[in-house]
């Protein structure tokens, strides 16, 4: 058995928050965020906290809200079935061009990505391949279905976003793990058309708290309770937008491989080991005998023996991990290092020329863009790790060579 590593923060009436954050900091923003979550009487035991944890817009990040009888739209938030998918590939550290431009060229002529200053969009398909065509056939009728009772979630664009990236945060990783092996890694979720969903749903829910007179703590913890039509729908339409996250994340790998077997001469393999998780999500679990309803927003589900993803940031290690099941976790660890600071407060702490330092041997942008993606923005990824070591077991460490950004 895994020696138990939280501390408990009481919230009044409400629920405990279990916090495995020992030896990393915790914003008062996020606590204050979380203290309002446990107050709610449907939250299920506790919530609980994994070491990236920091404040977020609607609920916190790096938390996990198990709940019984009633769902949170916004506690999953827009950005429905974010994650990241990983395959190690029969590729070495020996089988890399020495100067990587050409890789990340090809990656990044290989998948949509970042804004399209011409057409405004978010990188999207000028023409979609058989692939893209495929895997959509394969998710249109349930979306048809979700349509005709939610006709604005129609949006000609979200046949072309699958297989895309998307901006900011997002991102593609050619890495090298211990063994000298190399991975490929991307970070990305529903794009366009699960943000559609989950803002219609956050507004929907808004509003019904507002019809029957439901006073909250914060508005963003406004809820669908089991057994009415809108709970019923949300369920079906952000299940949906986590299929169509699954889907862009593999696409998106496949045209990776691609790209880079088109450029090397040895012929590899791929999917050696491969992971593809969630880490804004929702769906049923059973915890302590019940079944329950589990937000994971920016965590990662960690059931015994299960891989995960952990990315640290551009420019530090990231790790697959195997999960030991813990349960007061409810089976969960980080989706990250999480940020210690706002985008804001980084462009304004730090400059191109220390993104470059923190970046150096790694073939990236170094633009004043992306300085708020800068490594010192993010948790120290070793400290967080270290939080978590009854929750996962590290797998592999990887650092990548290659990162590509949204
Ligand atoms: P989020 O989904 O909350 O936007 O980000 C997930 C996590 O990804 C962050 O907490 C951070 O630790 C990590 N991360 C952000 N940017 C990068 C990157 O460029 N490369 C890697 N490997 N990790 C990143
Ligand atoms: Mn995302
Ligand atoms: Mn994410």
């Amino acid at each position: 058995m895994a020696v138990e590593n939280y501390q408990v923060m009481q919230s009044g009436t409400g629920r405990p928050v279990k916090m495995w954050t020992h030896g990393v900091p915790v914003d008062d923003g996020a606590k204050l965020q979380l203290q309002k979550m446990a107050q709610l009487p449907f939250i299920f035991k506790h919530v609980a906290v994994m070491p990236d944890v920091h404040q977020g817009k609607g609920s916190t990040i790096g938390s996990v809200i198990p709940t019984l009888g009633a769902i949170i739209p916004a506690a999953v938030g827009v950005d429905i079935g974010c994650g990241m998918i990983a395959a190690r590939t029969s590729l070495t550290a020996n089988d890399l061009p020495d100067n990587l431009h050409g890789w990340r060229n090809a990656i990044e002529k290989a998948v949509p990505h970042g804004l399209n200053f011409k057409t405004r969009d978010k990188g999207s398909w000028e023409n979609t391949s058989s692939h893209v065509d495929a895997a959509w056939a394969q998710l249109l009728p349930e979306f048809e279905q979700l349509t005709v009772k939610y006709p604005r979630l129609k949006n000609t664009n979200n046949h072309k976003h699958l297989g895309t990236l998307g901006t900011g945060n997002h991102f593609i990783e050619v890495c090298l793990d211990e063994g000298n092996n190399v991975w490929f890694m991307l970070h990305s979720g529903s794009r366009g058309v699960g943000n559609a969903i989950g803002t219609y749903f956050i507004e929907l829910a808004k509003k019904d708290m507002q019809k029957f007179f439901i006073n909250l703590p914060d508005k963003d913890l406004a809820y669908f309770p089991e057994g009415t039509p809108h709970f019923d729908d949300y369920v079906q339409a952000v299940s949906w937008a986590q299929e169509f996250a699954k889907h862009n994340r593999e696409l998106m790998m496949q045209n990776v491989v691609n790209a880079i077997r088109a450029i090397t001469p040895k012929p590899f393999e791929a999917g050696i080991e491969a992971v593809n998780c969630h880490h804004n999500y929702v769906q049923r679990e059973n915890h302590f005998g019940s079944n329950v309803l589990v937000t994971r927003k920016g965590a990662v589900a960690a059931w015994p023996g299960q891989m995960g993803i952990i990315p640290g940031s551009m420019g530090a290690r990231s790790y697959i991990v195997r999960g030991k099941g813990d349960p007061e976790s409810f089976c969960s660890c980080s989706h990250g290092a999480g940020r210690v600071m706002s985008r804001t407060e980084a462009k304004r702490r730090f400059t191109v020329n220390d993104q470059i330092q923190a970046t150096q041997g790694v073939e990236c942008r170094k633009d004043v863009d992306v300085i708020d993606e800068i490594p010192m923005a993010y948790k120290d990824i070793d400290a967080v790790m270290r939080a978590q070591s009854d929750l996962v077991e590290i797998v592999h460490t990887l650092k990548q060579v290659v990162c590509v950004k949204g």
